[in-house]
């Protein structure tokens, strides 16, 4: 793998497993894992006025307006340890962070590496977004049917709690499926027209996904 400066990109609707693979790449690839949900998840349990105007959103299954967005992850992605690369897992969501964040890499003389658009039917997201469990205090991602902890309702990795997201639940999925479908997916072919798009298959094991993520960086 060469040195130079990583940005990549987990693209792919609300529970195709970007947190998932995400913790099982970053280390692969020596970049840190930069999720805009955590970033707000985190702004939120700590009542700080940015998880206070987010929370709204996020509880109807919207986008957190542009603005507000843009500025908080690239506010983590110029802290040292992003110079090397990131790798970005919900974020961009909309053309407008994805033209926000080329400007922002370019001045630094970067750009995005590769986007990797995780493919994964909507009928079958519905079940992995009302299974999903988190832990309270690191945050890994379980699934109650496939990725069950060794322990029910407790962290193989740190004994934390685990919980259900607000925001997880049959109610609210139809909604995130209907903003990733308007808002987000145009940014397939807008990568895809940048040459920097890699499809792969979300619709098997987690392993198997990690195997062909990582066949999908080989390159790089
Ligand atoms: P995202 O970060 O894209 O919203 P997550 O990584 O949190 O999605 O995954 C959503 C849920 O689906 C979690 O409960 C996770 O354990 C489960 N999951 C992730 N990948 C797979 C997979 N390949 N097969 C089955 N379940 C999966
Ligand atoms: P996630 O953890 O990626 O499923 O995100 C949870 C929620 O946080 C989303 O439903 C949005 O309300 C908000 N959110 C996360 N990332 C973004 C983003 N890039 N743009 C706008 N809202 C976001
Ligand atoms: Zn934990």
């Amino acid at each position: 793998m060469s040195t130079k400066p990583k940005y990549i990109i987990l693209l792919g609707p609300p529970a195709s497993g970007k947190g998932t693979q995400a913790a099982l790449l970053h280390d692969h690839l020596g970049v840190p894992h930069v999720a805009s949900g955590d970033l707000f998840r985190y702004n939120l349990k700590n009542n700080t006025p940015l998880g206070i105007q987010a929370k709204a959103y996020m509880d109807k299954g919207e986008l957190v307006p542009d603005d507000i967005t843009i500025g908080m992850v690239m506010d983590r992605l110029s802290r040292p340890d992003c110079e090397d690369g990131a790798l970005l897992d919900g974020f961009p969501r909309t053309i407008a962070q994805a033209e926000a964040l080329g400007k922002a890499l370019a001045e630094k003389g970067q750009e995005v590496t590769r986007v990797l658009n995780i493919v994964v039917p909507d009928e079958i997201l519905v079940e992995r977004v009302t299974g999903r469990r988190l832990c309270k205090t690191c945050g890994a991602s379980y699934h109650i049917k496939f990725k069950p902890p060794k322990q029910e309702g407790i962290c193989d990795l740190d004994g934390g709690e685990l919980y259900q997201r607000d925001d997880d639940t049959e109610e609210t999925v139809g909604n995130r499926l209907r903003v990733y479908w308007e808002q987000t997916s145009p940014l397939i072919d807008y990568y895809q027209e940048k040459g920097i798009l890699v499809d792969v298959d979300g619709n098997q094991d987690i392993a198997e996904v990690t195997e062909a993520l990582k066949e999908a960086l080989a390159d790089l």
